[in-house]
């Protein structure tokens, strides 16, 4: 088998133990790093989206437009790949899923975006 470190490679012999994944504690614990790194990366490039996506929605919100098109999101660079947070909120008695972007509440119906206070 091969060191789990990718930045090693090296060929490990198989000793004693089958665990062994690593040629010594210097790759075990720069393998641990990297992964770390990389959670971290795809972490803080995730908020970074969500950051953007909710500066958009807070403008136009502000501007009190009523439904907002995709289109018109998508014009001024929300990602929808983004995906917010689900919370099941009570609206005049009736259940609804509802999208959490930090404190905006919105639902998107028939390709609008629709606040929910
Ligand atoms: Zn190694």
């Amino acid at each position: 088998m091969t060191c789990k470190n990718p930045e090693c490679g090296k060929h490990i012999e198989k000793r004693k133990s089958a665990k062994r994944c690593y040629c010594n504690d210097r790759c075990k614990n720069r393998a641990a790093y990297i992964r770390r790194m990389e959670n971290w990366y795809e972490v803080d490039a995730h908020n970074k989206v969500l950051k953007t996506n909710y500066s958009i929605l807070l403008k136009l919100k502000n501007f009190n437009l009523g439904p907002i098109s995709i289109q018109t999101l998508q014009s001024h660079g929300f990602e929808f790949t983004a995906t917010h947070k689900d919370v099941v909120a009570n609206y005049n008695g009736q259940t609804k899923t509802v999208s959490r972007l930090y404190d905006i509440y919105y639902v998107i119906e028939n390709k609008h975006l629709i606040f929910k206070d």
